[in-house]
């Protein structure tokens, strides 16, 4: 098996074949775990400079709004995420909120998870500003510190958003000592040392341990980590049932999730071939809402949003074009009816006859790595789980015939499908 050049982090197939095989033997696990430190106010830092080093709230401006991600310089008044826009405004009424980036964000997440795709030889998009790399049995080749330092610094001088990890044996000690690192720092728990590392942090650095659990924890005097695995398993079940044995484990460092690879997702795509050819926009124009529809209710029903969409036109003579558009992620039917109108409108000769129109979503993502913080989209996303609802109790024909018939009584094609889209929202 051939050494990799030092200065190219990638890797043969061979050596990735290797890889599995290595996988296959208990070897010492190398995992990182990266975290885009406050991600979003980073992002917004980026488009906007003069907010650096101030108190930033990223969310909505409304009364029921919350806190999707805050600056460092907000978490000093004791703002944190999730918490209501309301209340963080009370801690530090001179804080700017602002989410005017927010169709930037899936943008830098793709441009980071490109380039740990193009290094990494395995690794898991855990969240919209978090991954894992199972680098295992790479050891043999180079340091693995070293290699995660590299590629930590390549993510920042390639975007500028400074991004902090870990590197340990499990996923989770890996995360607990990502969030140690931060801001903007890395930390390498070496083998053998895990324990010594994590005896002395508090309880609710564990993902999981909520505010409750800790108060709990405390009127039994277990209030580090250390303190649970002081005690026996039995006795944290018998203080919080189950999931103290659950938590036992994890505050002795046992953790056996695998790093899962990532896919690029699959597509979702809908296609429809016209009995004669069509010459006529506004057919054309409902045919493409109608399937665009079709599509976003599909990406709802798997609980995915698309970051990705093509329309694809094929005309009398059999030619065809394919034209896509990188979109900021959503399962909208009106956001996505708006890009593939616009697409239909760049790559459509007019009078040309039509024989088939396509409409494919692709980069999906879990619906759950996105902004749901943001209130206007809970709301929205309500909307929509109501309609969807209704579609699966009656057939998915029912509504988006009514949308379609509605579209036929508009002149003007334009408005006519803003207004349906608009229409929708409100309601
Ligand atoms: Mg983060």
């Amino acid at each position: 098996m051939k050494v990799p050049n030092h200065q190219s982090l990638r890797y043969s197939t061979t050596q990735l074949f290797n890889y599995s095989v290595i996988q296959l033997f208990s070897l010492q696990r190398y995992i990182a775990h990266f975290d885009l430190d406050s991600f979003f106010v980073s992002v917004e830092v980026i488009n906007n400079p003069s907010l650096k080093g101030k108190p930033v709230l990223v969310g909505g401006h409304s009364e029921r709004g919350v806190v999707a991600a805050c600056s460092y310089e907000a978490r000093k008044f004791g703002i944190h995420s999730a918490m209501p826009m309301k209340k963080a405004m009370q801690l530090c009424p001179h804080a700017i909120v602002t989410n005017s980036s927010r169709g930037e964000y899936s943008r830098y997440s793709r441009w980071v998870t490109n380039i740990i795709a193009e290094e990494a030889p395995v690794f898991e998009k855990a969240s919209i500003d978090e991954f894992y790399l199972d680098l295992t049995g790479m050891d043999k080749y180079f340091v693995p510190f070293e290699w995660t330092q590299k590629l930590r610094q390549r993510i920042i001088d390639e975007t500028q958003l400074p991004i902090s990890f870990a590197l340990a044996s499990n996923k989770l000690i890996a995360k607990i000592a990502t969030d140690v690192a931060k801001p903007n720092g890395f930390i390498w728990v070496r083998p053998g040392e895990e324990l010594a590392f994590l005896d002395p942090l508090r309880v609710n650095k564990i993902p999981g341990v909520g505010e409750e659990t800790y108060k709990k924890l405390v009127t039994y005097n277990i209030e580090t980590i250390k303190d649970i695995r002081f005690r026996k398993r039995e006795e944290m079940e018998m203080i919080l049932g189950k999931y103290g044995g659950d938590l036992w484990d994890r505050a002795n460092g046992i953790h056996t999730r695998v790093v899962q690879p990532y896919h690029e997702a699959k597509s979702i795509s809908t296609e429809n071939t016209f009995e004669e050819n069509k010459t006529d926009v506004d057919f054309l124009l409902v045919e493409l809402v109608r399937m665009t529809e079709k599509v976003a209710y599909e990406l709802r029903q798997d609980d995915k949003t698309a970051g990705c969409i093509a329309v694809k036109i094929r005309y009398a003579d059999f030619e065809t074009t394919t034209k896509q558009a990188t979109i900021p992620y959503t399962f909208y039917d009106d956001e996505l009816i708006r890009s593939a109108k616009e697409l239909f409108h760049k790559s459509y000769r007019k009078g040309q006859a039509v024989r088939l129109i396509g409409v494919r979503l692709s980069e999906l993502t879990d619906e759950a790595m996105q902004t749901s913080l943001f209130t206007d989209v809970q709301k929205k996303s309500g909307l929509y789980k109501a309609i969807d609802d209704v579609k699966n109790k009656f057939g998915s024909d029912l509504l988006t015939k009514a949308t379609v018939k509605q579209n036929e009584q508009f002149k003007s094609e334009h408005a006519a499908f803003n207004r349906t889209g608009r229409k929708n929202l409100k309601k």
